[in-house]
């Protein structure tokens, strides 16, 4: 098989043509993020691009050359720009809209040129637009989804491509030359694998899109949007995970339940949005006392659970200790502005071997109980009277 130009620029319009596709179809599917609109307008771009070139032998060649390298110049300014949504959640700087402006101006002008300084100017350019979005995809896409280091190796590809045209135009236009007038097939061929790679970096970018939206729906299934805090499904399979573990690892494991006190005074007196707010504050003050593994979950209305892997019943019951005493310490405001405190109590057990989380969770809602019988504000271990009749109630 032999590759000739036209081949090469035909498989780029059928690439970037089937990429378009993909992109509408996934965004009527529902997957509407910037940045992917912003590839898909890229998308498009190269498409026209290249069929501006695979219709050459038909049209004047200034005609086609200059659509042509607008269109994959626009669409370099839109992969550029998609890339900073996807990563920075902004557009371009203003320096680089002036980059693609002075690009694109500057195309009128070399159309007349030698075919080496044609293609090393327009090679420069388009690395230029490039390079940015390339750094910034390598430097931070590295942290981000698997999928997008395709993305970022694609595009440092088409760079190096685009970088290798234009040391191949100096050293063309210096003289140089290959056997047999090869000279101008290599030329075009570097620069079509410069935009397969870019292909590939949209085909990356697509599933990179896909991963990210499906570990958002992952983190909206599992986390509660007012506190932060996951939610009761979530926190109870996490303390199963923990109860395993440390029956495994010989660690001991508790469960501190947390509960406001009056929380219904608070909305009644003050309204749902300052109850809303004191929610979210007794969450983060809570948070900030917690270790990494430790597990923040929001059980129910006004009502929070703390997983904590390899803490006893007196780290347990020290940390419940500290996070009622930064609660009560909070200065909230009210409706009208005027201070507001809030106090919570809270029921600590230590899972024993063969505790399951809803034995657990029960437990500690029985030293929670009795913290409120005994006038509320305060923390209460569950003794071994609990544990028994927990067990028989569980049993019963
Ligand atoms: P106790 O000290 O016995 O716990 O009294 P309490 O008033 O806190 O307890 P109760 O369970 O009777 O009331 C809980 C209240 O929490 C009822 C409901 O209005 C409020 N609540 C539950 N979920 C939310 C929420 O998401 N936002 C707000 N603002 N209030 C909530
Ligand atoms: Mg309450
Ligand atoms: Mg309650």
């Amino acid at each position: 098989m032999t590759l000739d130009v036209p081949t090469l620029v035909l498989m780029l319009v059928v690439g970037f043509g089937l990429l378009t596709l993909l992109l509408e179809m996934a965004g009527r599917g529902g997957l509407q993020r910037g940045e992917l609109r912003r590839l898909s307008g890229a998308a498009r771009s190269f498409c026209g691009g290249f069929l501006c070139f695979a219709v050459q032998p038909w049209l004047p060649a200034w005609l086609t050359l200059l659509a042509g390298n607008l269109l994959l110049m626009l669409g370099l300014a839109q992969l550029a720009s998609a890339v900073c949504w996807h990563l920075l959640n902004r557009g371009l700087r203003v320096w680089q809209h002036w980059l693609l402006a002075g690009a694109t101006l500057a195309i009128p002008f070399i159309l007349d040129a030698s075919t080496p300084a044609r293609a090393g100017t327009m090679s420069a350019a388009m690395a230029a637009l490039l390079l940015p979005a390339t750094v910034m995809a390598l430097r931070q896409g590295w942290r981000g989804e698997l999928s997008f280091r395709v993305v970022a190796l694609m595009l440092l590809l088409a760079n190096l491509a685009l970088v290798l045209r234009v040391c191949f135009a100096v050293w063309w236009a210096g003289g140089g030359h290959l056997p047999a007038g090869t000279s101008t097939f290599w030329s075009s061929a570097i620069f079509m694998l410069a935009f397969m790679a870019v292909l590939a970096a949209g085909f990356g970018f697509v599933l990179a899109g896909f991963e990210r939206m499906a570990a958002q729906m992952r983190e909206l299934a599992s986390v509660d949007g007012l506190t932060g805090a996951v939610n009761h499904n979530t926190a109870v399979s996490l303390l199963a995970h923990s109860l395993e573990r440390g029956r495994r690892e010989n660690q001991p494991v508790s469960f501190v339940m947390l509960d406001l006190d009056h929380f219904k005074r608070v909305n009644d007196q003050h309204g749902h949005v300052v109850g809303d707010q004191v929610l979210k504050a007794v969450a983060a003050c809570t948070r900030a006392r917690l270790r990494g593994s430790d597990v923040l979950g929001r059980l129910g209305g006004e009502e929070f659970g703390l997983v904590l892997p390899a803490t006893g019943v007196a780290g347990a019951k020290h940390l419940a200790e500290q996070v009622r005493l930064a609660v009560e310490a909070l200065e909230l405001k009210g409706d009208g502005g005027q201070p507001l405190r809030v106090t919570l109590s809270a029921g600590v057990a230590q899972a024993s071997k063969s505790d399951t989380p809803e034995t657990l969770m029960h437990l500690a809602d029985k030293a929670l109980y009795q913290a409120k019988q005994k006038g509320r504000n305060r923390v209460i271990v569950a003794d071994d009277w609990m544990r028994n009749s927990t067990l028989q109630s569980v049993v019963g």
